[in-house]
């Protein structure tokens, strides 16, 4: 017999087999963890250019599955941002706790599909504890049901999906069936502190960008009720728990009692800071919430579970079903849940894996703390800045801290100082028409000394920039 080589099929049993790849991806993660504390938080130019070297032709050729691993290592990792670090503030970009990223890794292995039951007994399992437990640690009503999705910005289309339905069908339309063209008007109130996602999410669904009656908001980015015009049972209200700037949080308790008094359809979007309902310290930033009839939230946010970890909650599960259902002769709907029935996709990953092991992980209260433990650093990070001769934009009431220097150019220049100099990374924004620093404390491995440090940094691009 002359020898034949290999399939590509025969490589990968002995791959499988052998365990290597896996043992070598585990021996790079590892090391990457380890070396998390002493690198640069935004990689350097030098680092950056590196990543050339993934501009290859595509290979004619099988080519060794471990080198496909040591490209990662050897020019992704270092040009990654240390978001698992203690100084990372940028966006809302939260760490990974130990245990959902393990989970992650091992139930990779499983390789899932979440859109039915039958696809996956465990995982449809893993949803509906997650949704028992959320609503539980949130205080969301009893007959609220979730759907796991990619992140908050599909968790929002959901929410305003089902209004949209529920809205309209009180009206006497059926929106899912006939459509928006020829469909009595729905109202759409949302404060100019809109999340963008938000403006996204109503162009997507056929409401309109600007087709929409924005609201002021206050000099805390709340939506201002002074402002809020008449609600009727046509109206789609969109409120924020946490504005991406100042963390602040909309008054729930009263437009939310409004809303339901009228009829009008609430969407939350909490996006990091629903989770404010799990902490006894700061849940009553969230009081009211309980009267919305949707929420869109992160996991991977605030809660620090990997990515892309979103989560709707409708407490009208007709009306969300009605929104994403999808029918086809193979679907097998049972007693069981079928996840895709709540999202607006069909496959899907399995993530709520991650989700319900950092959940058991932490309880109730390893949440509040975790939550806690975020707005005390925020706390110092204020603190420290503002006795420091830094100007603190906003009243820091959850994890996010708005900083300026004398001038906006000043501003500008501190910030570009403290991005390259790799002791920490936060963003840009505008505040009250003015650039401004954003600081989002979102990682549970900040320390005390983590704040220090940072506020060193911007200490020190300031004299620079002087
Ligand atoms: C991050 C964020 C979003 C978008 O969420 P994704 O998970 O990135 O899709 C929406 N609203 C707020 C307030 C956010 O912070």
């Amino acid at each position: 017999m002359e020898n034949t080589p290999p399939t590509i099929s025969d490589t990968m049993f002995a791959q499988i087999r052998d365990k290597n790849l896996f043992e070598q991806a585990k021996s790079y993660a590892c090391s990457y963890m380890d070396n998390i504390p002493f690198r640069p938080v935004f990689p350097a130019p030098e680092t950056l250019e590196k990543l050339a070297a993934f501009d290859e032709a595509l290979p004619q050729q099988p080519q060794p599955a471990a080198d496909a691993l040591r490209m990662l290592a050897e020019y992704g990792s270092p040009a990654t941002v240390a978001q698992t670090g203690g100084r990372y503030f940028g966006f809302v970009n939260g760490n990974v706790i130990p245990v959902a990223l393990a989970a992650r890794w091992f139930s990779d292995a499983w390789n899932q599909n979440a859109a039915l039951h039958v696809m996956s007994p465990t995982v449809a399992k893993l949803e509906q504890v997650c949704e028992r437990w959320l609503r539980e640690l949130l205080g969301l009503p009893p007959e609220t049901v979730a759907g796991f999705v990619s992140g908050t910005s599909i968790a929002t289309i959901c929410g305003l999906a089902a209004g949209r339905h529920a809205l309209l069908k009180n009206l006497g339309w059926d929106v899912n069936e006939d459509g928006l063209f020829g469909a009595p008007p729905i109202r759409v109130i949302v404060s100019e502190q809109a999340h963008s996602t938000v403006f996204k999410a109503l162009s997507i669904l056929g409401l309109g960008r600007k087709r929409v009656e924005l609201i002021p908001a206050d000099a805390a980015g709340r939506i201002s009720v002074a402002h809020l015009p008449e609600l009727d049972a046509s109206c789609l209200v969109i409120l924020q728990a946490g504005n991406v700037n100042s963390g602040s949080f909309d008054d729930f308790e009263h437009i939310c009692s409004v809303a339901q008094y009228t009829g009008a359809w609430v969407h939350i979007d909490g996006a990091f800071g629903l989770w404010a309902a799990a902490s006894p310290n700061k849940k009553r930033l969230t009081q009211g919430i309980e009267k919305a009839n949707s929420w869109s939230a992160d996991g991977h946010k605030t809660l620090n579970t990997s990515y892309d970890c979103g989560i709707i909650f409708c407490k009208d599960q007709d009306a969300l079903l009605a929104s994403m259902q999808t029918t086809g002769a193979y679907i097998q709907y049972g007693e069981n849940r079928d996840g895709m029935l709540y999202t607006p996709e069909m496959s899907r990953r399995a993530r709520a894996v991650e989700l319900w092991a950092a959940l058991r992980f932490l309880g109730g209260s390893g949440a509040a703390e975790l939550v806690d433990g975020l707005c005390e650093r925020a706390a110092q990070f204020a603190a420290e800045l503002a006795g420091n001769g830094f100007r603190v934009l906003n009243e820091v009431v959850f994890n996010q801290v708005l900083v300026a220097c004398d001038t906006p150019a000043e501003t500008k220049a501190v910030l570009a100082g403290v991005q390259a100099s790799g002791e920490c990374w936060c963003g840009m924004t505008i505040w009250q028409g003015q650039p401004a620093i954003r600081v989002s404390v979102c990682s549970w491995s900040t320390t005390p000394d983590d704040v220090q440090r940072s506020v060193q940094a911007f200490i020190e691009a300031r004299d620079l920039a002087a």
